[in-house]
């Protein structure tokens, strides 16, 4: 079979990492409501169970909530070998989970750099070691990974970030270009400035920082995450490549105007 040609959310089992909060949350919500049994996996067991909880009152099939660290690739190997004996294949991988950092990059440490990356970067490569091979085996499946407008617009502050997200940027499409003689689509999403909590898991000098000011800017500011989630089941029904969202009237978007579109 030759694809990714898109998946039919509606009926469809969906995979979200991260679907605890923000951009997850929303796109666990969305897809619920358009039919999809949901599977809301979150390092947070209380938010996965909270936001699978509600997914399940929109009437959908009933969502089921998996706590997992993306950052352990042994863990997400058993994630989803949990999910294919218990809940059934999986149709649709969206690779969300992610965290902040902010400062210079020299007041930032060696450990910060490898905490950022072994979420942002290795938990998507983690979500399509572990998911990939039977979706290839299939000859069916959509994976829909997140990064950021921080992969195409250099970020004061954000060295770490950035670089990540460029990373699973660059993942993505050879990920694409690999699994689509086998009928698996890759996409990847690039949001501008959403309002989410995640300036609230901030890491800064080897230790995490509440950074609450910061956080309250970033509530009040930025595109709503449903943006963001349509964005993404989008790409699951259409096999769309990379799509950036959410760059209109922000700073980012002013700034990505002299960079190279996505
Ligand atoms: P958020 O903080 O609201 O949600 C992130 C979720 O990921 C939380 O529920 C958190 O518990 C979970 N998580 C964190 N570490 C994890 C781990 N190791 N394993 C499993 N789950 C983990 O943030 P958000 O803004 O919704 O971010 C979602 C994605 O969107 C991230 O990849 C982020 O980089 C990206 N993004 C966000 C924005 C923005 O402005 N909010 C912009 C561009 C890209």
């Amino acid at each position: 079979m030759s694809g990714g040609r898109g998946i039919d959310v509606e009926g469809a089992r969906i995979v979200i990492t991260g679907g605890g909060s923000g951009i997850g949350e929303a796109t666990a919500l969305r897809a619920a409501a358009s039919g999809a049994a949901v599977v809301v996996v979150d390092i947070d067991g209380a938010a996965a169970a909270r936001v699978a909880e509600a997914c399940t009152a929109l009437g959908a099939p009933p969502a089921v909530a998996r706590v997992c660290d993306v950052a352990d690739a042994g863990a997400v190997h058993e994630l989803a070998a949990q999910v294919e004996r218990e809940d059934g294949a999986v149709d649709v991988l969206v690779n969300n989970a992610g965290v902040g950092i902010v400062g210079p990059f020299l007041d930032t440490t060696l450990e910060d750099w490898q905490w950022l990356r072994s979420i942002n970067l290795d938990g998507v490569a983690h979500g399509c070691y572990a998911f990939g091979p039977a979706m290839v085996a299939r000859g069916r499946g959509q994976v829909v990974n997140i990064a950021s407008g921080a992969a195409y617009i250099p970020n004061r502050h954000m060295a770490a970030y950035c670089a990540t997200k460029a990373a699973v940027v660059s993942l993505s499409q050879c990920l694409r270009a690999d699994w689509r003689p086998h009928g698996v689509g890759v996409s990847v999403v690039c949001p501008g400035v959403i309002a989410t909590p995640i300036a609230t898991a901030t890491r800064y000098r080897g230790r995490m920082v509440p950074r609450r000011a910061r956080a309250e800017k970033a509530l009040g500011m930025g595109h709503s995450p449903d943006l963001v989630a349509k964005a993404v089941l989008d790409c699951a029904r259409r096999d769309r490549d990379v799509v950036p969202v959410g760059f209109e009237s922000t700073l980012a978007y002013k700034l990505l105007r002299g960079a190279p579109q996505p």
